[in-house]
């Protein structure tokens, strides 16, 4: 079977969806492995480890898309390109597809096998093909290092003969895989945290990280299917606003990561709170690319609103891409040898798999996801 890795196109992109660790994994289940010159290098990794890992490096991007069993990227193809991708290719990313309708549709014109690293069930045994979680994981890190670096305050307490430092306040709201890893973080640092989520389940994970969860009685709330958040309702959002105010107006950094899967995320910071706050205080909105927590955020920008930083940067897990390019190219290699065909050398499509079930979008001809169906309907 032929594998092909495309370098990634998107502007400063610099992740890789193959390091030259997987790629020698990759070459070891039997596979042919092509991949464009260069596309390892935004995570420094260079072409000729590529080579010594077993791939061939190409520099026919085209051809190297056009005769490829199976591509294995971290962003979604252009429209264009799936155009020239065989029938029966398999082509495995990132695809957002509860929103892009078009490409959907266009994978299955083409008869390709389109799979989702989005959809991979939260289970157990997919955790290490969890890439949503992997990447998450690196967001939540880089959130508290972007408000440090941004906040003319020090994080931990310090006790000094020039004085002493009180302890920065981190308010997390949405204490998933990122706000989780945001409060340890933070803690790491020496912040003082405070963090609130709508399943009250997170509340114990919370604090066993040294945080105080914020109680907020916000009624029936909990969890739908696979551990996700239930849309609040627009009253329960008031309530949540009116709770949080007070911890945010004396918040030295807040930063939100509260996602519902497959809505636009919530608002859940207003402006007249971000304005509420000291000046110099920082805010950081992990979903400004996607609609925002926060009301005032700009998507992959740092404005100032009222002297508060409000930091809106997308793709986060890029700012350490090495390390994100290592544990998303795990993830991948992870899926593929689940459910790679030893004798036939080859990934097998089976669509009863129980996370093939979940991830699989389009395949010959249809798209065989029921959500997605239907939304495609
Ligand atoms: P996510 O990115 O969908 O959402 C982030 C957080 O925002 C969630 O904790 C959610 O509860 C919270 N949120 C939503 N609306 C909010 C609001 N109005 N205010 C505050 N917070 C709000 O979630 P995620 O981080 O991807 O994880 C979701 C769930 O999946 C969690 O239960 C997690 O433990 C579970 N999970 C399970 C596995 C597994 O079993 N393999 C792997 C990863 C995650």
């Amino acid at each position: 079977m032929l594998l092909g890795i495309p370098k990634e196109t998107h502007p400063g992109e610099n992740r890789t969806a193959v390091t030259p660790e997987t790629a020698k994994k990759l070459c070891r289940l039997g596979a042919d492995l092509q991949i464009e010159a260069g596309a390892g290098e935004g995570a420094g990794f260079q072409d000729a480890e590529y080579s010594d890992a077993g791939a061939t490096v190409v520099s026919d991007r085209e051809a190297l898309i056009s005769s490829a069993d199976m591509l294995l990227r971290i962003r979604k193809p252009a429209l264009e390109e799936i155009a020239s991708m065989k029938k029966g290719c398999i082509h495995i990313s990132y695809l957002d597809p509860f929103n892009e309708h078009e490409l959907i549709a266009r994978f299955r014109e083409q008869g390709v096998t389109a799979i989702s690293m989005e959809m991979i069930p939260r289970t157990t045994r997919s955790q290490k093909m969890d890439a949503l979680s992997s990447q998450a994981n690196l967001s939540g890190y880089v959130m508290v290092v972007l408000a440090a670096m941004n906040l003319p305050r020090i994080f931990p307490m310090m006790m000094t003969p020039a004085g002493t430092l009180k302890p920065a306040k981190i308010f997390v709201i949405g204490a998933g895989v990122a706000g989780l890893q945001a409060i340890a973080t933070a803690k790491r640092l020496g912040g003082r945290v405070t963090a609130f989520d709508t399943r009250p389940v997170v509340a114990e994970q919370v604090r066993s990280l040294g945080g105080t969860f914020l109680e907020i009685d916000l009624g029936e709330t909990g969890e739908a299917a696979g551990g996700y958040a239930k849309e609040l309702t627009p009253e329960q959002i008031d309530k949540q606003r009116e709770a949080q105010k007070a911890v945010i107006a004396e918040s030295d950094v807040v930063i939100t990561t509260a996602q519902v899967f497959g809505r636009k995320p919530p608002v859940i910071v207003t402006r007249d709170m971000v304005e509420g706050m000291q000046p110099g205080s920082v805010v950081v909105d992990m979903a400004a690319e996607t609609g925002g927590n926060v009301e005032g955020s700009v998507p992959n920008e740092i404005v100032q609103v009222n002297g508060v930083t409000v930091i809106g940067y997308g793709n986060l897990p890029n700012f350490v891409c090495r390390d994100a390019s290592h544990m998303y190219a795990s993830n991948l290699f992870n899926l593929v040898d689940d459910c790679w065909d030893e004798e036939a050398k080859a990934f097998s499509i089976d669509l009863e798999h129980d996370i093939q079930s979940g991830c699989v979008i389009t395949h010959a001809g249809e798209v065989v996801n029921e959500t997605i169906a239907k939304l495609q309907a």
